[in-house]
């Protein structure tokens, strides 16, 4: 199958800390690189050509999903895809599926060979590529972590890896129309689809006979031999994240591009829109091995892949990646897991994740390796890192923010460096009006309470992700208790302490000290923006989201709707600026400064 989900429900690993292959690669060529990109989660900078590589496949894939016994070469795009409510093809309803309401286009009028078939197929691409390109373009528009101009990305360049894209699907065709592997009237008598089909317009039970098909006897017709070939592939229409595959246990997922199966065995295929030149090249091989893994894990660990290869579309044939044998696979399982347990099971410190780059590998286009396989220098990856202004195994002057105070407004602000943010707290009071305390079912605890000390208050109560999981049984109404680990807000003038699983209540001891009038909620900041992480759009966005950096670390700020600065509009990536008496706060594990009533934000140098 090359979908594979699990109960998630059955599973302790949380589905947005799996591993990943793009991770993988990462941490190998730099541990430091992975903890400044996921850990951190400073994202790096987003270039045009991605619109190249993301149009490229959608347009490859909208090409094989059409079928020459459907579709003239000239016709207008008329398969849509229907979804359900997560996005995923529609597979076990089979009303609203295109393929069974086209008419099919006359047999003398389908193409009759080989040359006659890539003609067509060259005809879907240009009739399908300036609608790929167009939504790639918007896509990257709207990402706000954008660098560069769309003029940057080439259409033309883009199209001709496409038709290369699609030669190397011809070639496939061919092979199955002259091969006598494929069992083609058994095919054509509709009672061979897969449990999981390759997109073609048509639901998942669905064992009439193929429009293509011709006579039960006879020799494969090239259109047939299109039908039989088609891999399994993303469907252009589905949701991101909704056809990948997950490890039984839960803790790895990848993505297949494409799934060739029409001999009876299973290759993987990895579309690269690019010449396959430098050191990702190196990256990729590791990438096709651990998707050569993925389906033994996924299949019981007894279904081997016969195949694994990279169709570079910017260079020439196919680069053969070697599938790893049996007992590879089962020490990558070890090995993964354990890179699993250390950097997505927990959360490593930086001093856990040196700055020690492997070196920097070169390959020749399509993926060859160079004669001299590594650059001389043992820090080059180092040169080109998006993070050398900032870290320590690099040789540049690091370029980082550091300011104690900052004049503004008539007023001397205190700033706090981004790393000394304190986001929990510890109090002790009496507990008054208090509810519950009841056990939910996924084993935290439903509890609110006012917290009582002298004349201050705070309401101590579950944060909305989810509530503490350790509580005192001896809690109850005028008890004093201590609550460890929270995370203050204010609002209209009250102090909340939401507690979530790392927070506590237990009971205060003789003598223990936590005032609740010692907790600030308030914070000054001065950092560098190094991300935009979200804008708002007028639509589905309404918030605007940054993360700076200064030379102590990193944090995320972020306003809603009418606490958005006017000078939101005017700060990009690389500004210096100051966020002035914003509301501490917590997400994702990292510091983040609200901007609320009161909070000022200053431009104190513009990058442009
Ligand atoms: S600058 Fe060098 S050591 Fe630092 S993260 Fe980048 S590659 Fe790793």
């Amino acid at each position: 199958m090359p979908v594979s989900t699990i109960d998630q429900k059955a599973s302790s690993v949380d589905p947005y800390r799996r591993l990943s292959a793009s991770q993988v690669i990462a941490y190998r060529s730099c541990p430091r690189y992975w903890y400044y990109g996921w850990e951190r989660r400073l994202k790096t900078p987003l270039p045009p050509q991605i619109i190249r590589g993301n149009a490229a496949e959608a347009c490859i894939c909208r090409v094989m999903r059409d079928s020459p016994s459907l579709h003239l070469a000239e016709d207008e795009d008329a398969m849509s895809t229907p979804l359900n409510e997560d996005g995923a093809p529609e597979w076990d309803d089979p009303s609203n599926w295109p393929g069974p309401r086209i008419e099919p286009v006359e047999k003398a009028l389908r193409p009759s060979d080989m040359d006659s078939l890539r003609i067509w197929a060259h005809a879907r691409a240009r009739v399908h590529f300036q609608r790929c390109w167009d939504e790639a373009c918007d896509d990257w528009a709207a990402n706000p972590n954008r660098k560069g101009t769309v003029e940057d990305a080439d259409p033309d360049q883009c199209l001709s890896m496409v038709l290369r894209g699609i030669d190397l699907h011809l070639q496939e065709v061919e092979e199955c129309l002259n091969s006598e592997e494929a069992d083609v009237d058994a095919w054509r008598s509709g009672k061979s689809r897969p449990a999981w089909p390759a997109p073609d317009g048509f639901p998942r039970d669905w064992s009439s006979p193929s429009h293509a098909a011709y006579d039960v006897g006879s020799h494969m017709h090239v259109v047939e031999a299109w039908e039989i070939a088609r891999p399994w592939f993303v469907d252009p229409d589905a949701a991101s994240f909704t056809q990948t595959s997950t490890h039984p246990d839960g803790w790895f997922q990848g993505e297949y591009d494409l799934v060739y199966r029409w001999d009876g065995t299973t290759r993987i295929i990895d579309i690269k829109a690019s010449v396959g030149r430098g050191d990702r090249s190196h990256g990729y091989l590791d990438q096709l091995r651990m998707y050569g893994w993925l389906w033994w894990a996924t299949h019981e660990r007894k279904e081997t892949a016969t195949g694994l290869a990279i169709w570079y579309l910017g260079a020439g044939d196919p680069k053969d990646v070697v599938m790893p044998a049996v007992e590879e696979m089962e020490s990558m399982d070890r090995d993964l897991f354990e890179l699993y347990s250390k950097i997505r099971g927990n959360n490593p410190s930086i001093e856990e994740c040196p700055a020690e780059p492997a070196p920097l590998r070169r390959f020749k286009d399509g993926g060859v390796p160079d004669g001299k396989p590594v650059e001389s220098d043992s820090r080059a990856r180092c040169n080109r890192c998006d993070y050398a202004g900032f870290c320590e195994g690099s040789s540049q002057e690091p370029n980082l923010i550091h300011m104690e105070t900052i004049q503004r407004f008539g007023h001397t602000w205190d700033i706090t460096p981004l790393q000394a943010i304190r986001t929990r707290f510890s109090a002790i009071g009496d507990v008054s009006r208090l509810t519950g305390p009841d056990l939910n079912e996924d084993e935290t605890v439903d509890v609110r309470f006012t917290m009582v000390d002298g004349w201050d208050r705070a309401t101590v109560r579950p944060h909305r992700m989810g509530g503490p999981k350790s509580v005192t049984r001896s809690i109850k109404e005028g008890s004093r208790v201590r609550v460890d680990n929270a995370m203050p807000s204010l609002w209209k003038g009250q102090l909340n302490l939401d507690l979530d699983s790392l927070s506590s209540i237990s009971p205060a001891e003789e003598g223990d000290e936590a005032p609740i009038v010692d907790i600030e909620t308030r914070v000054s900041v001065v950092g560098r923006v190094w991300s935009i992480d979200a804008y708002p759009d007028g639509d589905s966005v309404s918030r605007w989201a940054i993360t700076l950096v200064d030379a102590s670390g990193s944090a995320s700020a972020v306003a809603f709707k009418q606490f958005i600065p006017t000078a939101a509009a005017s700060i990009s990536r690389g500004d210096v600026i100051g966020v002035l008496n914003g509301e501490v706060g917590e997400w994702a594990g990292r510091p983040q400064i609200k901007m609320g009533p009161g909070t000022r934000v200053v431009v104190i140098e513009n990058e442009a």
